[in-house]
């Protein structure tokens, strides 16, 4: 995503720009939902990409259940949602295909000249490269190699299911709401989301559930080793739990939960798992390379608020670069003000998450 935001807003501003995605594969169909902040919808309609009320869908009220299922609070509460792969896929088709390479691989950035190197032995140089490589950014090991993850003691189980195998009465409780549960050590949500074509009528929707817990006594290995046997770092993909470890959490799903969550949960066909980590970076440029999106900051999700960072982080590096007539000065502004950002938002989630899952600190 920050790889296609900041590949659109500088293509628009008449940069000339590559964009190298190691994934060889199509991403469309992967991600969960997103919370459409204000500064994707912009990005989308002020590029000419989408209508966002296209691609999103709406809450009027945030509600908070007791155990037993029973309305503890309601609020009103204005809130728009999307889901990751309707959002990609806007902003794929909005870059060109020829400057899209995907199955590229960057092994290697060089900051002083922009040299970036990839696996296969090529190298290219560019005036200024931007690394929007993720949360395991290999630019930013290079750059700043004690710039590490933190896991923050606790995962967030999640999962996607299409509105037509829920029954009524799930549909009703979530349709047009927030709907939250805080329980002991942990919190559960949901909310409806564009279909897998992107699709927002009532009907051909999905609905999207983010269950934060502790590791209720197992160890982070246990169940970050997927069905081949690999211990994974951050997340377990659908399809890819271990039986022992899936079928744990959807008894404790039956033992802890409000019975409309925990009927949500067993319709779900292919849980999956994401470790919540703390990242940050000392700052977001050296010499010809910047980071940005998760690359640079990983605030917790509670912030809700990585991929309109991403968007954030292109428009204000695309606005710099037209305001000073050096690279250099443009960097600089860009990464006083963005660094400033990206922490503030860290912390900020560090808050919300120990408030939330009540762990101290
Ligand atoms: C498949 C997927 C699904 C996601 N689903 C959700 C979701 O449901 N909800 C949500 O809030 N957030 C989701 N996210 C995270 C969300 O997209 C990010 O927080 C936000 O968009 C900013 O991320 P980013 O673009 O900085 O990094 P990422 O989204 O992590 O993208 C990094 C990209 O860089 C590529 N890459 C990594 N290393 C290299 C390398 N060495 N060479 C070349 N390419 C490389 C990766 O393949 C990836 O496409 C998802 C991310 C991915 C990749």
């Amino acid at each position: 995503m920050g790889g296609l935001f900041t590949g659109i807003a500088l293509d628009s501003a008449g940069h000339d720009v590559t964009i190298a995605e190691q994934s060889a594969g199509d991403l469309r169909s992967r991600g969960g939902g997103i919370v459409a902040q204000q500064s994707i919808r912009q990005f989308l309609s002020r590029h000419d990409i989408v209508d966002p009320a296209n691609i999103t869908t709406r809450a009027s009220e945030r509600r908070f259940l007791t155990a037993d299922g029973d309305v503890r609070t309601s609020t009103p509460d204005s809130m728009v949602f999307t889901s990751w792969d309707a959002v990609y896929r806007q902003l794929r088709a909005a870059f060109p295909d020829d400057r899209y390479h995907t199955g590229q691989t960057v092994t290697g950035v060089r900051a002083t000249d922009g040299t970036v190197t990839f696996s296969d032995g090529d190298r290219t140089t560019a005036d200024l490269v931007v690394a929007a490589d993720g949360g395991q950014s290999t630019a930013r090991a290079q750059l700043f190699p004690d710039a590490d993850p933190e896991f923050a003691d606790y995962v967030a189980w999640r999962g996607v299911v299409s509105e037509a195998e829920l029954s009524d009465a799930v549909i009703d409780a979530f349709d047009g709401r927030f709907t939250f549960y805080q329980g002991e050590q942990m919190l559960i949500l949901a909310y409806f989301i564009p279909g897998e074509d992107g699709n927002t009528a009532p009907g051909d929707r999905r609905l999207n559930w983010v269950w934060y817990d502790t590791l209720s006594g197992r160890e982070r290995e246990t169940i970050f080793t997927d069905t081949t046997g690999t211990s994974q770092q951050f997340s377990v993909s659908p399809g890819q739990l271990r039986d022992p470890v899936e079928s744990h959490q959807r008894e404790r799903a039956a033992e802890t939960l409000p019975p409309v969550f925990t009927d949500l949960v067993a319709t779900t066909a292919a849980p999956f798992v994401q470790a919540i980590y703390d990242l940050q970076s000392p700052q977001m440029t050296v010499d010809r390379v910047c980071l940005v999106g998760d690359a640079a900051f990983v605030a917790r999700p509670h912030t809700a608020a990585g991929t309109s960072k991403a968007a954030s982080d292109a428009v204000e590096l695309k606005a710099a670069l037209d305001r000073h007539s050096s690279l250099g000065g443009a960097l600089a502004s860009w990464d006083d003000a963005r660094t400033d950002y990206g922490a503030r938002l860290v912390a900020q989630g560090k808050r919300m998450g120990d408030e939330r899952l009540s762990l101290g600190s």
